[in-house]
């Protein structure tokens, strides 16, 4: 039961996520006006909100104007509630699943809009970063971390934020906001996982990179965002990390 609810709110904040995606670099306010089709601005119907169900159920079009809606929303809506799945089986509803399942929600809408619009807004990395400081103040007051863990978290986001910086002076091959992600992240993964999401940050993002280049949809002076990159390396270092240190160290 507590997995299925789990699963539901994954659904439904997915649905919410989809919603800053569109309206953060839109400089739209994310809690109104209510979901509106953005072709003929009709209000849409509780009914027709329904994550991945309506999207189905309307065939992948407005009720009123049959204007398209992208694929793209129910996938994000699908994407989030799995994940959120996945974190309730690994971690049941402790303070790791909350931290993880926050720290998702941030790498999704900030990765979606940096794939949309090459751009990271800090109106969406200065919130992360924040939250990411109080939990791990609020880890130690639970008594989840001990004073050591905090020092551990804060490593996370300098080295990840620090080592994107260096990159950004020597070769402003990066933007800032490429930095900003890298600290957010590393803030809720701590120091040994925040190797491994730059570790894997560059792999997706060398491996995107040169296939683009290889089948002629980019050129090599094409600018391509690394934050989706970050974002993609981010979740999948929260999915797969422990697991992949702990095989890690078990072939020595
Ligand atoms: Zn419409």
């Amino acid at each position: 039961m507590q997995t299925f609810l789990v699963l539901i709110y994954g659904l439904l904040i997915g649905s919410f996520l989809n919603v800053c995606i569109y309206r953060i670099p839109r400089n739209e306010s994310i809690s109104f006006p209510p979901s509106h089709c953005t072709n003929c601005k009709n209000r849409i119907k509780w009914y027709d909100l329904v994550p991945v169900i309506s999207y189905i159920f309307l065939k992948g079009k407005c009720r009123y104007c049959g204007e398209k809606i992208s694929v793209r929303y129910p996938l994000i809506e699908l994407t989030t509630g799995v994940i959120f799945l996945a974190l309730n089986i690994e971690y049941g509803l402790s303070f790791s699943f909350f931290k993880y399942a926050v720290l998702v929600c941030f790498l999704i809408v900030i990765g979606m809009i940096d794939l949309d619009t090459t751009d990271v807004y800090l109106k969406t990395t200065l919130p992360g970063i924040i939250i990411g400081i109080i939990l791990i103040i609020t880890g130690y007051f639970i008594g989840y971390y001990f004073k050591s863990d905090m020092l551990y978290y804060a490593y996370g986001g300098l080295l990840g934020g620090g080592l994107i910086s260096l990159i950004i002076l020597l070769t402003k091959g990066m933007g800032w906001g490429d930095a900003e992600i890298c600290l957010l992240t590393g803030l809720f993964l701590g120091f040994k996982l925040t190797i491994l999401m730059l570790f894997f940050a560059f792999v997706f993002g060398g491996f995107i990179g040169v296939l683009l280049v290889l089948l002629k949809k980019k050129s090599r002076k094409d600018y391509i965002p690394f934050g989706p990159f970050i974002s993609a390396a981010g979740i999948f270092t929260i999915l797969f990390g422990e697991k992949i240190i702990a095989w890690y160290i078990g072939l020595f």
